[in-house]
């Protein structure tokens, strides 16, 4: 019997080490390079008049993927001294042909302590969550034996009725607390609601089809929606100081993404079908541009990062 969120952990280890992610769902920065091109104008006015380009810095991304989102990045904020924290080896290749300068860490711990500008997509989604069920009998902590639920009492509490789940991500909010404490800058994309009630969020992805998360482990990408209110809160807790989330079609309008793909069609018009379809996807509603959200975290005393402006 192992406790839920170790299960995820172990799952989503063996799956990224060993399968090609990009072969079961499709990432913003896949489906246009407009995306890291965009994150990368973001931090570039973010480092020249926020942090007033100050010296020794260093950009670091946490689940950089194939590397793409970096690559597009890079062509935009050109910079020498770039971190991936990165897990998988099989990805780290990957990473490497696309960013070969780049350094490599399993955790924040070992990136060296300068100024820093972190972005992330779809990491804080991968990272484990406990999942807390509320019985007649009080909390119940869940656990994973022969491809089941198993129920432990647990010390948790919530105000909530009985039936409900609570899910809670104590990786994300520690690697919040670790960014926040390094005083750095961060963009964190990924999916969630901004507010409402606490519910079951874990859902397990193979082959582009939904899969039960406790069987086959390690053959799906299992992931959950992370909890923005309770990474403010962390964030605060570190004394930093959190921005949004604000829906992504909002944050990636105002910063240009349409603009930024009609130029982008004009110089080469055989790819401006696929990066209106892109554009798209990455801003209707009923795509990614509402469940996927941008937040960021800054240090005490920073102006508001653009794109989070009320
Ligand atoms: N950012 C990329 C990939 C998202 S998939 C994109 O948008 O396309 C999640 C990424 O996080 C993968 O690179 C995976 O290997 C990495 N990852 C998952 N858990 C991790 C952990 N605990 N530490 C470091 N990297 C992790």
């Amino acid at each position: 019997m192992i406790r839920f969120d170790r299960f995820m952990a172990q799952a989503n280890a063996a799956y990224y080490a060993t399968k090609n992610p990009f072969a079961d769902f499709v990432t913003s920065p896949e489906l246009s390079q407009v995306f890291g091109e965009i994150l990368g104008a973001w931090a570039r006015y973010v480092w020249r008049t926020m942090m007033r380009a100050a010296e020794n810095l260093v950009v670091v991304e946490a689940g950089p993927g194939t590397g793409s989102l970096m690559a597009d990045f890079l062509r935009v904020f050109p910079h020498p001294a770039v971190h991936l924290i990165e897990t998988s080896r099989a990805l780290r290749a990957e990473q490497q042909k696309r960013i070969p300068h780049a350094t490599w860490h399993d955790t924040l711990e070992t990136v060296p302590q300068h100024p820093m500008i972190l972005i992330a997509n779809e990491f804080l989604d991968a990272l484990p969550v406990r999942q807390f069920v509320r019985r007649e009998t009080g909390w119940m902590e869940r656990h994973v034996e022969n491809a089941a639920y198993v129920e432990i009492p647990t010390d948790f509490t919530a105000p909530d009725p009985v039936g409900s789940i609570r899910e809670v991500n104590e990786a994300a909010r520690l690697f919040i607390r670790q960014v926040a404490r390094r005083r750095a800058v961060a963009l964190f994309i990924d999916y969630g609601a901004a507010t409402g009630a606490p519910a079951e969020t874990v859902q397990a992805i193979r082959g582009n089809a939904y899969a039960d998360p406790l069987e086959n482990p390690g053959e799906a990408d299992i992931t959950a929606h992370v909890d923005f209110a309770a990474l403010a809160n962390a964030a605060r807790d570190a004394g930093a100081v959190p921005h949004g989330p604000v829906p992504q079609n909002r944050f990636l309008t105002a910063l240009g993404l349409f603009q930024r793909g009609d130029a982008l069609a004009r110089n080469n018009p055989a790819m401006a079908e696929k990066l209106k379809l892109a554009a798209h996807r990455l801003t209707a509603p009923e795509a990614m541009g509402s469940l996927f959200k941008a937040f960021a975290i800054t240090p005490e005393n920073f102006p508001t990062p653009p794109g989070f402006e009320t």
